[in-house]
């Protein structure tokens, strides 16, 4: 078998999405060596996050490519509904929040990762390995040194100053790393499919509620892009009712779709999306940093995880791109990444939780017409009330702001 091929970086990536391409992209601009690895060839297939938040939009703004990103394709989302049985609320107003963009733009998560490795590849010193994907982690004495890979040419070894983890909910890395994992728990799943959107249809509340049943419709131009909510593990008794039974069952639930729904032809239209909520213990080991959802799972709920893994990136480029440019990053370093993003997330997810637990599951068991929650309908009613879940879903807490050098792309 061939010697596995070598390269060197000061920070080595795993995982090309929204933490990993944002970190990658902000210590190349600071001057930095850096090698992202994705295991996909391309951007181009279902993600999951397509919801593009105003702390995202702020740091944009900050980078200096606000407009440039505002001209691809989005639909701007000013106020949050969702319907229960017929009863619609406004949930979130984000007209009022404190920061240059107050909408969530929605936008396919590709055209998001190729806009912004688009921006990361003017630096000469940033590097995006598609189809190479990591195997395992390089360690010398305890300390984690190296990344290996694999790509259609054969093995590869690349050894870092700092390798970080940001290879999603299943990261390989920090179960090859033994880091122990806190799982949270989640009593629902998600069907990702597509149905047609005619030109002049009528807006769809982002989500509904019905008896047994929640849909999201995310706005995509020409179609909509739904996830269908289903209690976990509860596909495979779905899909054994066949597709004739599911159609009929979401065009009882949104009659308006009936058509579209019809022409979903086969099961493999319909991809089986799996809900995760954990967080590590320690998110770091010397020479081995985990962020986003490799540190922290997170569930759909609120459509924060994608921003979350955006602030996850500033905050470890803020805190390592100085130590890796002296050639002096220590533990302490990581220490401190985890320190500050700790909470955000687990507050975060103390909240997704409590939307979890109180409201999807007891929706999902729901036989009878579904209301409202009292605490919802305040919030309807009351509009200055609509600004806090506003601020916690667009903005969240503790953002991060851009503290990374830009050396320039020459
Ligand atoms: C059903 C569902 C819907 C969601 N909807 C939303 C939403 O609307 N808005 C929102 O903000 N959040 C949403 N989330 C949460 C969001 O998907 C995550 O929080 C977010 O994507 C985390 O970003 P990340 O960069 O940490 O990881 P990911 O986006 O998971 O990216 C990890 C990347 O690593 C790559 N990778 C994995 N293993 C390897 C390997 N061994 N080698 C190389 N590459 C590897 C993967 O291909 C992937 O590109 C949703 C989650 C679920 C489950």
């Amino acid at each position: 078998m061939a010697a596995p091929r070598k390269a060197w970086c000061q920070c080595c990536i795993t995982g090309g999405g929204p933490a990993g391409i944002m970190l990658g992209y902000l210590l190349a601009r600071a001057g930095l060596d850096v090698i992202v690895l994705e295991k996909h060839a391309d951007f181009f297939r279902d993600f999951r996050g397509d919801t593009i938040h105003p702390s995202t939009l702020a740091l944009f703004d900050e980078l200096g490519l606000l407009s440039r990103f505002l001209q691809l394709p989005h639909h701007a989302v000013r106020e949050l509904r969702m319907a229960f049985g017929p009863t619609q609320v406004r949930i979130a107003d984000f007209r009022y929040l404190p920061t240059p963009c107050r909408f969530i733009a929605l936008m396919p998560q590709w055209d998001f990762l190729d806009f912004l490795a688009g921006q990361a590849r003017a630096y000469p010193t940033f590097a995006l390995r598609m189809a190479t994907e990591a195997t395992g982690l390089i360690e010398e004495q305890g300390r984690i040194v190296g990344v290996r890979a694999r790509d259609d040419d054969g093995e590869l070894e690349i050894r870092a100053d700092l390798c970080v983890a940001a290879d999603g909910r299943h990261s390989t890395l920090r179960e090859r790393a033994g880091m122990r994992v806190r799982d949270l728990g989640a009593p629902m799943d998600v069907l990702w499919f597509r149905l047609a959107r005619r030109p002049g249809a009528a807006d769809q509340p982002l989500g509904r509620f019905g008896a047994g049943e929640i849909l999201i419709a995310i706005d995509r131009g020409d179609y909509w892009q739904c996830g269908y909510v289903i209690p976990k593990g509860g596909y495979e008794a779905l899909r054994a009712r066949g597709l004739e039974a599911f159609r009929g069952r979401l065009a009882r639930f949104v009659p308006a779709l009936a058509g579209e729904i019809a022409a979903l032809a086969n099961w493999d239209e319909i991809k089986l999306l799996t809900v995760k909520v954990d967080r590590l213990e320690r998110w770091w080991r010397p020479g081995l940093l985990c962020i986003g959802d490799a540190a922290h799972a997170m569930s759909p709920i609120a459509g924060v995880g994608v921003n979350l893994a955006i602030q996850d990136a500033v905050a470890t480029a803020n805190e390592v791109a100085g130590p890796l440019l002296d050639a002096a990053l220590g533990d302490d370093h990581l220490a401190r990444v985890q320190r500050r993003r700790q909470w955000p997330a687990a507050l975060t997810q103390r909240l997704q939780l409590l939307v979890q637990n109180r409201v999807i599951a007891g929706v999902l068991q729901e036989e009878e017409q579904v209301r409202p929650p009292m605490a919802l309908r305040l919030i309807d009613r009351l509009p200055l009330l609509r600004r806090l879940p506003a601020r916690l879903i667009g903005l969240g807490v503790r953002p991060e702001h851009i503290a990374t050098p830009d050396v320039g792309t020459s």
